[in-house]
């Protein structure tokens, strides 16, 4: 498993064509699709806006330790 350059946990990367690589926690989280949810997930390689849930569809959120 890839380590975080920053903070040492693990990571996963997603590929995208042609972009960079977005660089995710390994551990899925569960989330219902919302426009107006307050959290961002990538499923299947795309940003979706949407709110946790733990029966809703197996995304992942973004790696964020630098900030
Ligand atoms: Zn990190």
């Amino acid at each position: 498993m890839a380590k975080c350059y920053y903070c040492g946990g693990d990571v996963t990367f997603i590929r995208r064509a042609g972009k960079k690589p977005l660089v995710v926690n390994p551990t899925p989280v569960y989330f219902i699709p919302d426009p107006n949810g307050e959290d961002n997930f990538i499923y299947n390689r795309v940003w979706r806006r949407g709110t946790r849930s733990s029966d809703g569809l197996k995304g992942h959120i973004l790696h964020n330790c630098e900030d």
